[in-house]
């Protein structure tokens, strides 16, 4: 199955996909993750990323467009993909049907989380993420702190802040692209019958693992 998590900043769109992507052996293709990576290794796409990423600004589509159709190439998506992060804007969900019908395929569902903006923000300014690439854990300080301070429980790394978490004008940025650009997404996809929208909230004690959850029994058919 082909599936396109949506979700504004803080929301658990990674985390959510990432159980999703455990259960169902479907890659979690996260273009986040793909800059960052390259960042940390310093190659020329992520030296051009990181322009617009330490911005909160979106990475053009000349970088961010080829760079995801080279990862749908890979084998590891033919029986599903999970993409997180992208497409974020009409003009990158159009090049994604247009990649996609050249492969014979198409999406077949969306999840669109939705989180009160208050939530979210405390969840930006609490994340902290395992610096070890390979494992990319993601902790929160209130709602899911690692066992030892500053330590990932996974791989024994350390934790660390992403720059565009520390920053509150990075924050604001990138929640003002999510809701001009990327929510109309919403309704584009909404036209093809295949968004289901699941609310994350502590208000009515659901988090990312309940939604994942009930979709994966929804995906198994139980
Ligand atoms: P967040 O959703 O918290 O902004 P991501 O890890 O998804 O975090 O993305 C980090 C940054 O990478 C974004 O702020 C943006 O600069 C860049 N980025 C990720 N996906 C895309 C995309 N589809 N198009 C353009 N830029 C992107
Ligand atoms: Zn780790």
């Amino acid at each position: 199955m082909n599936i396109i998590m949506m979700g504004a900043q803080g929301t658990g769109k990674g985390t959510v996909a990432g159980i999703i992507s455990e259960q169902t052996g479907w890659p979690q293709i996260s273009t986040g993750d793909i800059f960052r990576k390259n960042i940390e290794e310093g190659t020329k796409l992520g030296i051009e990323a990181n322009n617009y990423i330490s911005k909160g600004e979106l990475v053009p589509d000349t970088i961010t467009v080829p760079m995801v159709a080279n990862r749908l190439n890979e084998g590891d998506t033919e029986e599903g993909f999970i993409l997180d992060g992208f497409p974020r804007t009409i003009e990158q969900a159009k090049k994604l049907d247009e990649i996609l019908e050249q492969k014979n395929k198409k999406i077949d569902m969306v999840i669109n989380l939705t989180t009160p903006r208050e939530e979210t923000i405390e969840r930006i300014l609490t994340r902290r993420v395992c610096s070890n690439q390979e494992c990319k854990a993601t902790y929160n300080l209130v709602m899911h702190p690692p066992k030892v301070e500053g330590i990932c429980d996974k791989c024994g790394a350390p934790l660390v802040q992403r720059k565009d978490d520390s920053s509150r004008e990075a924050i604001n940025k990138r929640l003002e692209i999510y809701d001009s650009q990327t929510s109309p997404l919403v309704e584009y996809y909404s036209n093809k019958g295949i968004v289901r929208t699941e609310e994350v909230s502590t208000r009515i004690n659901r988090l990312g693992l309940d939604v994942a959850t009930d979709i994966i029994k929804g995906i198994k058919g139980e």
